[in-house]
């Protein structure tokens, strides 16, 4: 059993923004008191004790999109519309990755979203396998699918890849590992192929993660090639008849909203990425008012160009304000929420995950609150939306395990990394990434 006191810390006690000055005890990996005061028990009865002060305990940020491997690709191709950043740049340059290459550029961003106080993440790329291994060693906790492209000439083996994917790796990382389907988008996956993907999701049971409706440009070629929107194509290919987590989710109608809302579809909102593709705004608030269980995502660096999910928190409070002028939109309160136990409910992990409560794994941040964007000093909740900097996160943990501290990466080389990163890029198309 091992044991260890957070002591002299502040915690939210509510979604509204109270909060204490108290303590913590994590035992095997998992809250069993966070609670005010001080800890009656004598300190050496802990394997750790972390003094606190200053400091705020947050649940680690739950990242709900992306692509870790693309932080290769960061600023390779900007300020590009997305049909020509993709087909003109980013494929060209993907086609030179290797297994080995995709591992380290997953480390990459492994330890960008730890030092941002992201504890878990979802990817969809290739070469799964060695990403779910960085993902073991790293000690994070990660939902993972090989995306799945019916345009590949040997997209029936890559199926069968996949599901030898879901079964080899699901619950690895002592269950830090959750797998999914990953068939890529409407536009890249035929009817026939969602089919075959379907079948193998209900067989093993697990959640499908899709990118949907990202362009205007999506909805016109679906519409051209199968008369109705992408969402009633997924409908009509039977892909809504399952767990499935929809990336972006731009362009939709009110139909395609109760057509979500309806089959318990869950979104990875995406606002940074979004804005910088110029994809459009995601109708959130219309999801929201209908229920549906709406988390944020960072997607690859490749289009964000970071994985910072303070900055995405930041983001989607202020986005929906100014495009619907409603300044209402989305509070403080909702935006911690989305990118914590919002994030966590989208991923359709178990109740607990993304929350400090008790009997949940202690994956949190601790995020220095002594600076002066934190003052006054009682106002903390909308200063952790509206002003906090992720350089202030100390450290990071997972399952109780301490991954990142005050600069330092307890599981990751970060020498080696940062050196063969900038090795591989050398050999992307038209050298664009100079460093
Ligand atoms: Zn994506």
């Amino acid at each position: 059993m091992v044991r260890m006191l957070i002591r002299d810390v502040l915690y939210f006690t509510n979604n509204e923004g109270s909060f204490e000055l108290g303590y913590a005890i994590v035992q095997d990996g998992k809250f069993v008191t966070l609670k005010p005061g001080t800890c009656d028990s004598p300190v050496y009865e802990f394997d750790d004790v972390i003094w606190g002060k200053g400091m705020l305990i947050l649940p680690g940020f739950i990242n709900t999109h992306g692509h870790a491997a693309m932080s290769l690709l960061r600023g390779y191709a900007d300020d590009l519309p997305l049909q020509t950043w993709l087909s003109d740049y980013i494929w060209p340059a993907e086609e030179t990755l290797t297994a080995n290459d995709i591992a380290v550029g997953s480390q990459l961003a492994m330890m960008e979203m730890l030092e941002t106080g992201t504890t878990c993440f979802t990817d969809m790329y290739f070469h799964m396998e060695e990403v779910a291994q960085t993902v073991v060693n790293s000690g994070m906790r990660a939902v993972l699918g090989s995306a799945l492209l019916s345009t590949l000439p040997d997209s029936d083996e890559k199926l069968q890849a996949a599901v030898a994917f879901v079964k080899d790796f699901q619950g690895a990382g002592q269950g830090r590992i959750v797998t999914t389907m990953a068939p890529h988008s409407p536009y890249t996956c035929s009817p026939e192929y969602m089919k075959k993907i379907m079948g193998q999701a209900h067989k093993l049971n697990v959640m499908v993660q899709i990118h949907l409706s990202e362009t205007r440009s999506e909805n016109k070629e679906i519409k051209q090639q199968y008369g109705v929107s992408p969402t009633i194509f997924l409908r009509n290919s039977g892909l809504l008849s399952q767990r499935v987590l929809v990336a972006h989710a731009i362009y939709l109608d009110d139909q395609d909203i109760d057509i979500l809302a309806h089959h318990d579809v869950h979104v990875a909102h995406n606002p940074g990425s979004n804005l910088k593709l110029g994809s459009g705004v995601a109708p959130v608030i219309s999801m929201m008012a209908r229920k549906m269980h709406v988390g944020l995502g960072t997607d690859g660096a490749s289009s964000n160009n970071k994985l910072d999910m303070y900055e995405e928190m930041r983001l989607v409070a202020l986005l929906h304000k100014g495009a619907l002028e409603y300044p209402t939109a989305i509070s403080a309160s909702e935006a911690l929420y989305m990118a914590t136990e919002g994030g966590a409910n989208a991923l359709f992990l178990p109740k607990g995950f993304g929350t400090l409560e008790i009997g949940a794994p202690a994956d949190f941040q601790l995020l220095d609150v002594s600076g002066p964007r934190y003052q006054p000093a009682d106002r903390l909740l909308s200063h952790v939306v509206y002003a906090s900097h992720a350089g202030d996160v100390r450290r990071v943990f997972v399952a109780g395990k301490e991954l990142y501290r005050n600069g330092e990466f307890l599981t990751i080389d970060k020498q080696r990394i940062t050196f063969e990163v900038n090795q591989i890029v050398r050999k992307f198309p038209q050298n664009k990434c100079r460093s």
